[in-house]
């Protein structure tokens, strides 16, 4: 949603939003719902927000899809990007807050759900602290089942990298 700056009242506005937001690279979009409250004083305009939303993210260590549920709270102030175009020695004085920007007196607050849930994302996800992975040598997932590879077993190939490797640690 589109909100046009000089429209939001001094007093403040508050809306509650819908968004769909991708997160992986193959994943659907998973849907965030946000409550947000803006003020604005001038051309600034301040964010308080809450967001929840469950993110379907596939674990980096089994590969296996799971729910990763997020619940965000944020603040953050929006200056109109011209600003700083124009003043090159303009100066952020948002002490702790955090920084965003608009331009042509439009606020998508579609991007800012985003921008928001983006951020919360872990880099490397995991379904369960404990996340036993796959195998490496029959790929099985070790979370659903055993295999009879043993951990010791070396392929010749790497034996002579093994032992270079372990006498450069010794
Ligand atoms: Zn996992
Ligand atoms: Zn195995």
């Amino acid at each position: 949603m589109r909100l046009i700056v000089s429209d939001i009242p001094e007093d403040g506005l508050e809306l509650e939003t819908d968004v769909a937001v991708e997160t992986g690279e193959n994943a659907e979009p998973d849907s965030a719902h946000a409550s947000l409250r803006l003020s604005r004083i001038g051309k600034r305009v301040l964010v308080d927000g809450s967001i929840q939303i469950s993110v379907s993210m596939r674990c980096s260590r089994c590969l296996g899809d799971f729910s990763y549920p997020l619940d965000i709270a944020f603040q953050e102030e929006y200056i109109p990007a011209e600003e700083l175009d124009t003043k090159g020695d303009h100066e952020l004085t948002g002490g702790e807050l955090n920084i965003g920007f608009y331009r042509n007196d439009e606020l998508d607050t579609g991007e800012l759900v985003k921008e928001q849930v983006l951020l919360g994302v872990p880099m490397k996800p995991l379904c369960s602290r404990d996340c036993r992975g796959i195998c490496p040598e029959c790929g099985i997932n070790l979370n659903e089942g055993f295999c009879n590879c043993s951990a010791e077993k070396i392929d010749p190939r790497l034996a002579p990298l093994k032992r270079f490797m372990k006498s450069n640690n010794d």
